[in-house]
């Protein structure tokens, strides 16, 4: 059985408007109908937040740490089932899912758990004779959580790992795409966590998510998602204003200098350019290749590409999976025609969705790509990687950081003195030196520029999800 009820306070209970159904990506298979919230319940899921944040933030780091350990176990104990879930949702293969992204959803949970104990601040001090003034660091309130559709289960897991660890209550919407995983996170969560601490409410971005973003009793408002999506929430946030954390895409630009290890930098791309179908924030897409490096890339880049494996009826064998949607695929075919159109582009991979059932687009690589070309510019978010290539250092540095993205970077050289020099240079919330994509739950993640501000992971999250408060003493 799915479960497809929402978790208002303590209660489970059905949208009270339209069913929208879940799509499997796989198969344009309809898996179940799962009702949108309606405004009341979106009321009554941010007031059950705010009953509840008046105990929760007065518990201690250990009360809270203790929970977040139990929920890490409890997923860990229910990997394959939420595995199983999420592939099914999503269309990803289900391997990739159990082995990459259930131990980082319940390592992110279990990093919080140890950080709200070790987050210490300022020393208290006579900064004025005869005062004492001390620095706290305090919950915030309700948060208002908006997950994407990418990585369902473990945006829900870095939206409300800081959140409660610090001390707050969420109110959590999935993405009415994928909403599944997050509705059996639910379960788990009634079961260790108090009343009202995390509320999830089902729904379409527009309605739901807009009645959510409007109430004035959330305090903070976390997003992973579009720009536009971004806009809407600080234009919401405006009204009351609203704390925002928001994570909006990017188009992460990959350096390769002429003196790069080949081999490492086509494996390299070849699992980062197109791991999860290239719906990823950080997806190595944006190539700036050195003329001398440069069409051997290409070649080789091409060849690796055309090796990505998806849609084989073992799904152990896949590599990656479908398009999210019917809408996405379209919109990324959209993108790979425009650019297939210009004389200078030769398309040397993929260009074209898979025929058959299911979302599937060929894993693509467009080269010869210019530097203001649309492809280069705007976010794919699907299975498409541009080749470029440069004349020297200073053009690859300026063309990679003219974008009104800045999330993810790389740079790859066999010096490693150039690649740090390059690094420093990169205005990204993460440049990489010869990988890409890592990410721990000790380092941050998170952009500048359109790509958003605050940070996910990290103690830098739980700062962003706590807000730093003086008290002064008169002695
Ligand atoms: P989106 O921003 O529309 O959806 C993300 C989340 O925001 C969903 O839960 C959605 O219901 C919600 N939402 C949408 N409109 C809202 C509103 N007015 N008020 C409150 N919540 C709202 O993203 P999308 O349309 O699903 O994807 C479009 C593009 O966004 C992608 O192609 C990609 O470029 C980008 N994207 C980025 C990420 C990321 O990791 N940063 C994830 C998903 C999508």
């Amino acid at each position: 059985m799915l479960d497809t009820k929402m978790l208002i306070g303590s209660k489970f209970e059905a949208g009270s408007e339209a069913p929208e159904p879940v799509i499997n990506p796989k198969t344009e298979e309809t898996i179940v109908s799962v009702h949108d919230a309606s405004p009341a319940q979106v009321d009554a899921a941010v007031e059950a937040a705010a009953k509840a944040f008046k105990t929760w933030s007065r518990t201690t780091p250990a009360e809270r740490s203790g929970l977040l350990l139990k929920l890490a176990d409890a997923i860990d104990r229910e990997a394959e089932g939420f595995a199983t879930l999420e592939a099914l949702n999503c269309g990803k293969p289900r391997i990739r899912v159990l082995q990459d992204e259930m131990p980082a959803i319940s390592d992110c949970f279990r990093f919080f758990a140890g950080a709200v104990r070790n987050m210490h601040g300022t020393v208290a001090g006579e900064y004025m004779a005869g005062f004492t003034s001390m620095i706290r660091r305090d919950p915030i309130g309700v948060v208002g959580s908006i997950a994407p559709w990418n990585y369902p289960l473990m945006m829900a897991a870095w939206k409300l790992a800081p959140a409660l660890a610090g001390g707050n209550t969420v109110v959590l919407k999935p993405s009415e795409l994928t909403p599944l995983t997050t509705l059996k996170l639910a379960k788990l969560i009634a079961g260790i966590f108090p009343e009202g601490a995390v509320n999830v409410i089902t729904g379409r971005g527009g309605t739901t998510g807009q009645a959510l973003i409007n109430h004035p009793k959330i305090a903070m408002l976390s997003l992973t998602g579009s720009i536009a999506t971004g806009q809407k929430v600080l234009q919401a946030a405006a009204a009351t204003i609203k704390r925002t954390h928001l994570e909006l895409g990017g188009k992460a630009p990959v350096i390769v200098f002429d003196d790069a290890d080949l081999g490492a930098v086509v494996e390299g791309l070849k699992a980062f350019g197109y791991y999860n179908a290239g719906q990823d924030c950080t997806a190595a897409c944006r190539i700036y290749a050195g003329k001398k490096i440069y069409e051997n890339l290409v070649a080789d880049l091409s060849s690796a590409a055309k090796g990505v494996k998806f849609n084989r009826a073992n799904d152990d064998e896949n590599d990656i999976g479908p398009l999210i949607s019917a809408h996405h695929k379209s919109r990324v075919h959209g993108f790979v025609e425009r650019a297939a159109e210009q004389k200078h582009v030769s398309v040397t991979a993929g260009g074209k969705p898979h025929g058959g059932k299911g979302f599937f687009y060929e894993p693509t690589v467009v080269a010869g790509a210019k530097h203001g070309d649309e492809i280069v510019r705007k976010e794919v978010f699907g299975p498409v990687v541009s080749v470029t290539p440069f004349d020297d250092v200073e053009q690859a540095i300026e063309w990679a950081n003219d974008s009104d993205y800045g999330l993810a970077s790389s740079v790859w050289t066999a010096d490693l003195a150039k690649g740090m020099a390059t690094a420093a240079r990169l205005q990204y919330g993460c440049s990489w030196v010869n990988t890409h994509f890592m990410l721990v739950s000790e380092m941050p993640h998170g952009g500048l520029k359109m790509s958003g501000y605050g940070k996910d992971l990290s103690m830098y999250a739980l700062e962003d999800y706590t807000v730093v408060r003086h008290v002064m003493v008169k002695l």
